[in-house]
């Protein structure tokens, strides 16, 4: 639902919501307003110059489009994590590529692509580290990922990995969420988009028990890109264009998510 004050659009997009809608015509009465809303478009009008009633947008109106396109995520957190990093490289390519990298790869153009569509993003790191401390354990990184994502406060937590298998010959892309409602609805529509746009096997949208997307407060997934293990797809994921196109198809996921 947005909202529309005086021709120009308040940033954001929230649910509609019954009782935001009578908090605001109370308002405007008070306040001597006009409004209405148009069910249709799930748009509230306000004039705040008068209390006559605001007259419906136009719907081809570019300029508005454009603006609400920089704004179609604004006030979402979103918590991307770059899987491994520092002293754990994660798993190793065939011909030496290292997971930490491409990860690290991923989530810094996923992350462009998101602040473009107006979301603030917190990483749970940026550059080639650990994230609790230089050669912390296991348990320690996962906590310290967790708790960047919880005590920002986020709407989404998605972690980046690299698939590996001891035969080259598998492949393919699998989203895990942990079976709750949002996170498997989240783990679909990214998954779905990943496999199309990457043309690799679809392993579908699963369930796993991951420490990162058990103790996180808010819908999370684990995408796993495609299989560094496998040479065609090690290739894909550290190469420029496929690196973009993952980031690509989990940004549309994610706006599709908010239906925005
Ligand atoms: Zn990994």
């Amino acid at each position: 639902m947005r909202i529309m004050i005086d021709g120009r659009y308040l940033p954001g997009n929230a649910r509609v919501n019954r009782d935001l809608l009578i908090t605001l015509r109370n308002m405007a009465k008070v306040l001597k307003w006009g409004i209405r809303y148009d069910a249709q478009r799930e748009l509230v009008l306000i004039n705040s110059k008068d209390s006559t009633m605001p007259p419906l947008p136009i719907d081809n109106n570019t300029e508005e489009r454009t603006e609400d396109e920089n704004a179609r995520l604004a006030g979402k957190v979103i918590c991307l994590d770059p899987g491994h990093g520092g002293s754990d490289q994660g798993a190793l390519g065939p011909t030496g590529t290292m997971e930490k990298d491409n990860t690290l790869a991923i989530a810094l153009l996923l992350k462009e692509k998101l602040e473009k569509s107006g979301a603030t993003i917190v990483m749970t790191r940026d550059t080639d580290a650990d994230v609790a401390y230089a050669d912390a354990a296991t348990n320690e990184e996962f906590g310290a990922r967790v708790e960047a994502a919880n005590q920002a406060e986020a709407d989404l937590f998605i972690s980046i990995h690299n698939d590996s298998f001891t035969s080259t010959a598998a492949a393919g892309s699998t989203t895990f969420h942990y079976g709750d409602k949002e996170s498997v609805r989240l783990a679909n529509l990214v998954q779905r988009g990943l496999s199309e746009k990457l043309s690799t096997k679809d392993r579908g949208a699963r369930f796993a028990s991951f420490y990162v997307l058990r103790h996180t407060n808010m819908p999370s997934i684990l995408v796993e890109v495609a299989f560094i293990s496998n040479p065609v797809e090690e290739m894909l994921l550290s190469s420029v264009d496929g690196r973009d196109n993952a980031a690509e198809s989990i940004c549309d996921g994610i706006l599709k998510f908010f239906k925005v």
